[in-house]
Protein backbone atom coordinates (compact mmCIF):
# COMPACT_ATOMS: atom_id res chain seq x y z
CA UNK A 1 0.00 0.00 0.00
CA UNK A 2 1.60 3.14 -1.00
CA UNK A 3 0.98 6.63 1.04
CA UNK A 4 -2.00 8.00 -0.99
CA UNK A 5 -3.83 4.53 -0.39
CA UNK A 6 -2.72 4.95 3.20
CA UNK A 7 -4.29 8.72 3.06
CA UNK A 8 -7.69 7.75 1.36
CA UNK A 9 -8.51 5.09 3.23
CA UNK A 10 -7.86 6.96 6.78
CA UNK A 11 -9.58 9.81 5.88
CA UNK A 12 -12.70 8.46 3.36
CA UNK A 13 -16.18 9.14 4.38
CA UNK A 14 -17.96 6.97 1.93
CA UNK A 15 -20.72 6.07 3.76
CA UNK A 16 -21.64 9.98 4.39
CA UNK A 17 -24.13 11.12 2.05
CA UNK A 18 -24.48 14.20 3.31
CA UNK A 19 -20.80 15.34 2.42
CA UNK A 20 -21.09 13.32 -0.99
CA UNK A 21 -23.65 15.73 -1.78
CA UNK A 22 -22.19 18.93 -0.16
CA UNK A 23 -19.11 17.88 -2.59
CA UNK A 24 -21.53 17.16 -5.54
CA UNK A 25 -22.97 21.09 -5.51
CA UNK A 26 -19.56 22.18 -5.73
CA UNK A 27 -19.29 20.61 -9.37
CA UNK A 28 -22.63 21.40 -9.81
CA UNK A 29 -21.57 25.18 -9.70
CA UNK A 30 -18.51 24.70 -11.23
CA UNK A 31 -20.15 22.99 -14.25
CA UNK A 32 -23.27 24.60 -14.50
CA UNK A 33 -25.11 21.45 -13.27
CA UNK A 34 -28.74 22.00 -12.31
CA UNK A 35 -29.42 20.05 -9.23
CA UNK A 36 -32.45 18.42 -9.31
CA UNK A 37 -34.58 16.65 -6.16
CA UNK A 38 -35.97 13.47 -6.73
CA UNK A 39 -38.32 13.87 -3.76
CA UNK A 40 -37.37 10.65 -1.99
CA UNK A 41 -39.24 8.70 0.75
CA UNK A 42 -36.27 8.97 2.63
CA UNK A 43 -34.91 12.06 5.39
CA UNK A 44 -32.02 12.01 2.88
CA UNK A 45 -32.22 14.52 -0.58
CA UNK A 46 -31.48 12.00 -3.67
CA UNK A 47 -30.83 14.38 -6.28
CA UNK A 48 -29.93 14.28 -10.10
CA UNK A 49 -27.86 16.80 -12.02
CA UNK A 50 -28.15 18.17 -15.58
CA UNK A 51 -26.99 20.40 -17.53
CA UNK A 52 -28.52 24.44 -17.59
CA UNK A 53 -29.17 24.69 -21.00
CA UNK A 54 -29.24 21.88 -23.98
CA UNK A 55 -25.98 20.85 -24.88
CA UNK A 56 -25.28 19.34 -28.62
CA UNK A 57 -24.79 15.73 -29.23
CA UNK A 58 -25.63 12.27 -27.66
CA UNK A 59 -24.45 12.70 -24.01
CA UNK A 60 -24.42 10.35 -20.89
CA UNK A 61 -26.51 9.13 -18.37
CA UNK A 62 -24.36 8.41 -15.40
CA UNK A 63 -25.93 6.38 -12.32
CA UNK A 64 -23.97 4.95 -8.86
CA UNK A 65 -25.02 3.87 -5.36
CA UNK A 66 -28.34 2.62 -6.51
CA UNK A 67 -27.07 -0.33 -4.25
CA UNK A 68 -26.00 1.02 -0.90
CA UNK A 69 -23.15 -1.22 -0.35
CA UNK A 70 -21.30 -0.44 -2.98
CA UNK A 71 -19.15 2.91 -2.09
CA UNK A 72 -16.83 2.89 -4.37
CA UNK A 73 -19.05 3.36 -7.51
CA UNK A 74 -20.44 6.57 -5.30
CA UNK A 75 -16.88 7.85 -4.72
CA UNK A 76 -15.51 7.00 -8.26
CA UNK A 77 -18.16 8.87 -9.98
CA UNK A 78 -17.77 11.63 -7.74
CA UNK A 79 -14.34 11.60 -8.10
CA UNK A 80 -14.33 11.60 -12.09
CA UNK A 81 -16.67 14.27 -11.82
CA UNK A 82 -14.49 17.02 -9.59
CA UNK A 83 -11.71 15.96 -12.06
CA UNK A 84 -13.83 16.45 -15.24
CA UNK A 85 -15.42 19.96 -14.72
CA UNK A 86 -14.89 21.22 -17.85
CA UNK A 87 -16.46 18.04 -19.65
CA UNK A 88 -19.67 18.28 -17.69
CA UNK A 89 -19.90 22.12 -18.55
CA UNK A 90 -19.99 21.12 -22.19
CA UNK A 91 -21.11 17.50 -22.55
CA UNK A 92 -24.69 16.95 -22.36
CA UNK A 93 -25.15 14.46 -19.25
CA UNK A 94 -27.69 13.73 -16.87
CA UNK A 95 -26.58 12.02 -13.39
CA UNK A 96 -27.40 10.36 -10.79
CA UNK A 97 -25.01 10.67 -7.94
CA UNK A 98 -26.54 8.11 -5.35
CA UNK A 99 -30.13 6.95 -5.97
CA UNK A 100 -30.34 5.22 -2.05
CA UNK A 101 -28.58 7.40 0.11
CA UNK A 102 -30.27 5.43 3.43
CA UNK A 103 -28.72 2.41 1.50
CA UNK A 104 -25.51 3.95 1.82
CA UNK A 105 -25.04 4.90 5.31
CA UNK A 106 -26.80 1.28 6.55
CA UNK A 107 -24.70 -0.49 3.96
CA UNK A 108 -27.35 -2.05 2.25
CA UNK A 109 -28.50 -3.20 -1.11
CA UNK A 110 -32.20 -2.56 -0.71
CA UNK A 111 -33.62 1.04 0.02
CA UNK A 112 -35.67 1.16 4.05
CA UNK A 113 -38.90 -0.32 2.23
CA UNK A 114 -36.88 -3.46 1.38
CA UNK A 115 -36.74 -2.90 -2.46
CA UNK A 116 -33.63 -3.27 -4.84
CA UNK A 117 -33.85 -0.01 -6.75
CA UNK A 118 -32.56 -1.69 -9.82
CA UNK A 119 -35.53 -3.89 -10.34
CA UNK A 120 -37.78 -0.80 -9.97
CA UNK A 121 -37.33 0.78 -13.13
CA UNK A 122 -40.95 -0.29 -14.62
CA UNK A 123 -42.39 1.07 -11.18
CA UNK A 124 -43.05 5.16 -11.19
CA UNK A 125 -44.56 4.70 -8.85
CA UNK A 126 -41.60 4.36 -6.24
CA UNK A 127 -41.05 8.38 -6.16
CA UNK A 128 -37.47 8.48 -6.87
CA UNK A 129 -37.69 6.20 -9.98
CA UNK A 130 -41.02 7.91 -11.18
CA UNK A 131 -38.82 11.04 -11.08
CA UNK A 132 -36.31 9.70 -13.12
CA UNK A 133 -38.55 8.49 -15.37
CA UNK A 134 -39.94 11.41 -16.11
CA UNK A 135 -36.60 13.65 -16.55
CA UNK A 136 -35.38 11.30 -18.69
CA UNK A 137 -38.23 10.72 -21.29
CA UNK A 138 -37.61 11.06 -24.84
CA UNK A 139 -34.39 11.66 -24.07
CA UNK A 140 -31.31 10.05 -26.25
CA UNK A 141 -28.07 8.90 -24.99
CA UNK A 142 -24.70 7.59 -26.44
CA UNK A 143 -23.85 5.76 -23.30
CA UNK A 144 -25.71 4.60 -19.81
CA UNK A 145 -23.27 3.88 -17.40
CA UNK A 146 -24.71 2.03 -14.12
CA UNK A 147 -21.92 2.01 -12.13
CA UNK A 148 -21.94 -0.88 -9.61
CA UNK A 149 -19.90 -3.71 -7.37
CA UNK A 150 -19.73 -7.33 -6.63
CA UNK A 151 -19.40 -9.44 -3.68
CA UNK A 152 -18.05 -12.16 -5.29
CA UNK A 153 -16.36 -11.22 -8.24
CA UNK A 154 -12.38 -11.78 -8.24
CA UNK A 155 -12.15 -8.85 -10.89
CA UNK A 156 -13.61 -6.09 -12.82
CA UNK A 157 -16.31 -6.94 -15.11
CA UNK A 158 -18.62 -5.32 -17.85
CA UNK A 159 -22.45 -5.68 -18.58
CA UNK A 160 -22.95 -4.38 -22.07
CA UNK A 161 -26.15 -4.09 -24.03
CA UNK A 162 -25.34 -2.56 -27.36
CA UNK A 163 -26.28 -2.75 -31.22
CA UNK A 164 -24.95 -5.89 -33.32
CA UNK A 165 -21.86 -5.25 -34.70
CA UNK A 166 -20.75 -2.47 -31.83
CA UNK A 167 -19.00 -3.35 -28.70
CA UNK A 168 -16.81 -1.05 -26.47
CA UNK A 169 -16.48 -3.22 -24.00
CA UNK A 170 -13.03 -4.39 -23.97
CA UNK A 171 -11.26 -1.73 -24.27
CA UNK A 172 -13.04 0.25 -21.43
CA UNK A 173 -11.78 -2.51 -19.84
CA UNK A 174 -8.50 -1.62 -20.81
CA UNK A 175 -7.42 0.66 -18.28
CA UNK A 176 -9.07 0.11 -15.51
CA UNK A 177 -7.95 -3.69 -15.62
CA UNK A 178 -4.32 -2.09 -14.59
CA UNK A 179 -5.27 -1.21 -11.41
CA UNK A 180 -8.15 -4.17 -10.80
CA UNK A 181 -7.55 -7.12 -13.09
CA UNK A 182 -10.69 -8.81 -14.95
CA UNK A 183 -13.17 -10.91 -13.34
CA UNK A 184 -11.98 -14.75 -13.64
CA UNK A 185 -14.75 -17.41 -13.67
CA UNK A 186 -18.57 -17.07 -14.26
CA UNK A 187 -21.50 -14.74 -13.68
CA UNK A 188 -24.61 -15.37 -13.73
CA UNK A 189 -24.00 -18.82 -15.51
CA UNK A 190 -22.06 -17.17 -18.11
CA UNK A 191 -18.68 -16.79 -18.44
CA UNK A 192 -17.07 -13.38 -19.52
CA UNK A 193 -15.32 -12.24 -23.06
CA UNK A 194 -12.18 -10.48 -22.07
CA UNK A 195 -14.58 -9.46 -18.92
CA UNK A 196 -17.44 -8.47 -20.50
CA UNK A 197 -20.92 -9.80 -20.78
CA UNK A 198 -22.23 -8.66 -24.11
CA UNK A 199 -26.28 -8.99 -25.00
CA UNK A 200 -28.04 -6.99 -28.26
CA UNK A 201 -31.28 -9.00 -27.44
CA UNK A 202 -33.48 -10.85 -25.60
CA UNK A 203 -33.83 -8.14 -22.72
CA UNK A 204 -37.81 -8.84 -22.47
CA UNK A 205 -36.35 -12.39 -20.99
CA UNK A 206 -33.72 -11.24 -18.69
CA UNK A 207 -36.15 -8.89 -16.78
CA UNK A 208 -38.90 -11.68 -16.05
CA UNK A 209 -36.26 -13.60 -15.34
CA UNK A 210 -34.82 -11.62 -12.67
CA UNK A 211 -38.01 -10.05 -11.29
CA UNK A 212 -37.99 -6.55 -12.54
CA UNK A 213 -36.49 -4.31 -14.83
CA UNK A 214 -32.84 -2.32 -14.54
CA UNK A 215 -31.89 0.87 -14.53
CA UNK A 216 -29.73 -0.49 -17.76
CA UNK A 217 -32.30 -2.64 -19.35
CA UNK A 218 -34.80 0.55 -19.18
CA UNK A 219 -32.05 2.82 -20.76
CA UNK A 220 -31.03 1.00 -23.53
CA UNK A 221 -34.74 0.05 -24.68
CA UNK A 222 -35.63 3.25 -24.18
CA UNK A 223 -33.07 6.22 -25.87
CA UNK A 224 -29.46 5.11 -24.63
CA UNK A 225 -27.25 3.33 -27.83
CA UNK A 226 -25.37 1.28 -25.50
CA UNK A 227 -26.15 0.43 -21.80
CA UNK A 228 -23.23 -0.08 -20.01
CA UNK A 229 -23.33 -1.73 -16.42
CA UNK A 230 -19.95 -1.60 -14.71
CA UNK A 231 -18.73 -3.66 -11.40
CA UNK A 232 -15.75 -3.89 -9.39
CA UNK A 233 -14.81 -6.39 -6.73
CA UNK A 234 -16.06 -5.38 -3.22
CA UNK A 235 -13.15 -7.30 -1.39
CA UNK A 236 -10.52 -5.17 -3.00
CA UNK A 237 -9.50 -2.04 -1.36
CA UNK A 238 -11.93 0.60 -1.74
CA UNK A 239 -8.86 2.94 -3.02
CA UNK A 240 -8.13 0.38 -6.12
CA UNK A 241 -11.91 0.09 -6.77
CA UNK A 242 -12.78 3.73 -6.79
CA UNK A 243 -9.55 4.18 -9.46
CA UNK A 244 -11.36 1.82 -11.35
CA UNK A 245 -14.48 3.43 -11.57
CA UNK A 246 -12.46 6.82 -12.12
CA UNK A 247 -10.29 5.07 -15.30
CA UNK A 248 -13.95 3.01 -16.62
CA UNK A 249 -15.46 6.77 -16.86
CA UNK A 250 -12.38 8.30 -18.34
CA UNK A 251 -13.03 5.72 -21.15
CA UNK A 252 -16.83 6.21 -21.69
CA UNK A 253 -16.20 10.35 -21.52
CA UNK A 254 -12.80 9.98 -24.27
CA UNK A 255 -15.69 8.55 -26.76
CA UNK A 256 -18.39 11.57 -26.34
CA UNK A 257 -15.76 14.30 -25.43
CA UNK A 258 -14.35 17.17 -27.81
CA UNK A 259 -13.01 15.79 -31.03
CA UNK A 260 -15.49 12.83 -31.35
CA UNK A 261 -19.03 13.10 -32.48
CA UNK A 262 -20.22 10.44 -29.77
CA UNK A 263 -22.26 7.51 -31.12
CA UNK A 264 -25.98 8.86 -30.78
ZN1 LIG B 1 -25.15 -3.30 -7.56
Amino acid sequence: MDSGERAYLAGHRSHDPAYLLRRWRSVARKAKLRIIDLKSETPHPVVALCNRHSAPGGGLYLSAGIHGDEPAAVQGLLQWAEENVCFLREQPVFIVPCLNPWGLINNRREDPEGRDLNRCFDRPEVPVIGAILELISGREFAFAVSLHEDFDADGIYLYELARRGESLGPGLLKKAAKTIPRHQGRVDGRVPSDGVLRRTRGMAGIVSEIGGMPEAIHLFLNGARSALTFETPSEYSLYRRVQCHVRFLEGVASLVGPGNGGTG
